[in-house]
């Protein structure tokens, strides 16, 4: 049986935090899916087609991974994917409680589904998209909180 993986988030921008996540979960499956979820009442700051390009560069190395947006429930793309496992990062006692209530949720709606928890280092605890977001917002340089393939010069929505 293949394993497949999903990580759904916004990735807007995909940061280091990101990276060490999926870089700890790519050995536990077959296949590991990064989903850009898109929300149509949430507007990003990055256009969909740049965050979609920066995490496939990001990780072209290896062919494990894949990148995909999806719109709608995180559990139908993973039924449509084939997948039972969805893969989440914890920094903080508010994304557990934030995040027990969506994989329960998520349980109830796909019995098969497994949501997979990978605990942050302890150097990313404070890292997030949109604290990237305000420093850039704000002509500061966020550089080190990305990975190398993201351009946080272009421009926004
Ligand atoms: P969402 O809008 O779904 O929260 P994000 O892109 O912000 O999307 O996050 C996707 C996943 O990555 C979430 O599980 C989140 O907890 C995790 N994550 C975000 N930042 C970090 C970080 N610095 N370290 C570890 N996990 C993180």
């Amino acid at each position: 049986m293949t394993r497949i993986a999903v990580f759904p988030g916004s990735f807007d921008p995909i940061t280091i935090g990101h990276v060490s996540i999926i870089n700890r979960a790519v050995s536990l499956f077959d296949e590991l899916v990064i989903a850009i979820g898109l929300n149509a009442e949430k507007k990003s700051f990055f256009p969909v087609e740049a965050r979609l390009k920066w995490i496939e560069n990001t990780f072209k190395s290896n062919p494990k991974i894949k990148v995909v947006q999806y719109e709608g429930l995180t559990v139908d793309l993973c039924k449509k994917l084939n997948s039972k496992y969805i893969l989440r990062g914890l920094r903080t006692s508010a994304d557990f409680e934030f995040e027990r209530s969506i994989g329960q949720v998520n349980k109830k709606l796909f019995p098969d589904i497994e949501t997979i928890f990978f605990l942050s280092l302890p150097e990313h605890n404070s890292l997030n998209s949109s604290i990237v977001r305000d420093v850039v917002r704000h002509g500061g340089d966020a550089r080190s909180f990305v990975p190398k393939e993201v351009d946080l010069t272009v421009s926004r929505i």
